[in-house]
């Protein structure tokens, strides 16, 4: 489909036509040259100087699915009760761009015609107060729109976009229930679909299985060529990749027919398989599906939204679980993988394709799975969690480092990571937030943007970063709770 974001200028009637016709004019040449930089088509639309004319482009940009987003700005001074009846109906996400169509102040040439036309610096204050007294989740950037670093900022915004459509519109295949007596992989699936857009529903393992009975060996062929040119294969059980191959196209076959961008199993539930899903469910990740173990449908879901607001829609993010601590006095790590699953978007060297035993659940076989150590690089975990009545997103700034052991008999793939603003202290925050143990893990996406994305998507919003410590995290939580109750 089809992706661009609406320019709508502001203005009034009050200035004459030829100031009207430049700010036209002007506003074209902007949304066209920033069109070349940004990752998606800035598209202007109008030059908005009614109520009615608000109200129009609002009901086109509610209407239009490729419209992702509204950006708004004041050439000149455009009165905001105009604004009031579109912004009110507005359903898209909405970010003032409090720019100026020159950098400098011509010193020569500035008269009061100048200042009429130029006048940004007031039109955007006018604008701005009118979207605070209403209360909308907006984003506000402010800068010289040809700065690289504002333009940067816009980007990441559209990108955030992305991942409030894809949310909107997602659809969660779950194989199986939630691991049994597990809590912090449950939560309100009716909440999540008024808040979030998912729909999350289940399907029977038994029609898996009856889907794999159908896949010829012929596309399983095709798939392990697949396998053959991205991975290295270090294992002599050919039948084991192939029966993930036959998985994969059977998981993904049901997913596109049911229009599902995300799934979750459980090693308990595996009834008439032979494999829990291992290469199979890394290699669906890879091409930008979600996943969750254990019928974790939340970090799943989030898996596929990180993904698509990252790099081509599909970055390096990954679900990803915490797993064990070294906990050496200066050389403090988090050891991060899963008994299978993890995403080869963030693997440093080719993934190599192997199988080894896995006593926990069903398998009456070995699964094939892809190991590797995940790239260094600054990056963050994500957990949604249910409040109970509320969601809450937890976002940890982290570094992941080089392993700095090799750990020749981990079979699975891991990531180790510095966690700020350390491990002990981010684990305390991590804990009194109540953040889960599975997390995505996006070196893609960073916090701003999820903050972005939770604020448009009006959920809780708790970042823990280098600065984080316990006591000012709980006096956020607690006055959090305060808040979330009353809205
Ligand atoms: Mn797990």
């Amino acid at each position: 489909m089809k992706k661009e974001f609406w320019f709508v200028v502001g203005s009034q009637s009050l200035y004459g036509e030829d100031v009207l016709r430049t700010v036209d004019e002007r506003a074209k040449e902007m949304a066209k040259e920033l069109s070349k930089v940004l990752p998606y088509p800035l598209v202007y639309k109008v030059t908005a100087k009614s109520s009615s004319e608000i109200s129009r482009i609002v009901k086109e940009a509610n209407y239009m699915d490729e419209c992702l987003g509204v950006v708004t700005w004041c050439h000149t001074f455009s009165p905001s009760k105009m604004w009031i009846e579109g912004l009110k109906s507005l359903q898209k996400p909405y970010c003032h761009f409090a720019t100026q169509y020159n950098r400098e102040i011509p010193n020569e040439e500035i008269d009061m015609d100048f200042m009429n036309l130029n006048q940004a610096a007031h039109g955007d204050r006018e604008h701005g107060f009118i979207a605070a007294r209403l209360g909308l989740a907006r984003k506000v950037i402010a800068g010289y729109w040809k700065d690289e670093d504002v333009q940067s900022r816009l980007a990441s915004w559209m990108r955030v976009c992305v991942g409030v459509q894809v949310s909107r519109t997602m659809r969660v295949m779950r194989f199986g229930d939630n691991m049994r007596d597990v809590a912090v992989t449950e939560g309100d699936k009716v909440e999540v679909q008024r808040k979030l857009g998912w729909e999350v529903n289940t399907w029977a393992v038994g029609d898996l299985v009856e889907e794999m009975s159908r896949v010829l060996e012929s596309d399983i062929d095709a798939l392990f060529e697949e396998y053959k040119k991205l991975y290295l294969i270090a294992t002599d059980d050919v039948e084991a990749i192939r029966y993930q191959a036959r998985e994969e196209i059977a998981i993904r076959r049901m997913m596109e027919r049911e229009g599902c961008g995300a799934f979750t199993n459980t090693f308990q539930d595996l009834y008439g398989m032979e494999q829990l899903p291992g290469l199979a469910s890394q290699h669906l990740m890879s091409l930008g599906y979600g996943y969750g173990g254990e019928g974790d449908w939340k970090v799943s879901a989030m898996t596929a939204i990180i993904k698509a607001m990252g790099k081509g829609e599909n970055g390096a993010s990954a679900f990803m679980e915490d797993y064990t601590y070294h906990l050496e006095k200066g050389r403090e790590y988090s050891l991060g993988s899963h008994m299978l699953e993890v995403c080869p978007s963030i693997a440093a060297d080719r993934p190599r394709i192997e199988t080894h035993h896995l006593g926990i659940g069903m398998n009456r076989k070995d699964p094939a799975r892809l190991v590797f150590n995940g790239k260094e690089g600054k990056a963050v975990v994500v957990s949604l969690v249910d409040m109970g009545g509320r969601l809450r997103l937890i976002v940890q700034d982290i570094e992941a480092v080089k392993p700095i052991m090799n750990m020749p008999n981990l079979p699975v793939a891991r990531v180790m990571w510095k966690a700020l603003p350390n491990l002990t202290d981010g684990l305390e925050c991590w804990i009194t937030a109540g953040g889960s143990h599975h997390t995505v893990l996006s070196y893609d996406v960073d916090a701003s943007m999820l903050c972005d994305w939770a604020r448009i998507m009006d959920i809780e919003f708790v970042h823990i970063d280098t600065n984080t410590n316990q006591a000012t995290l709980e006096r956020e939580l607690l006055v959090n709770d305060i808040v979330w109750r009353f809205r």
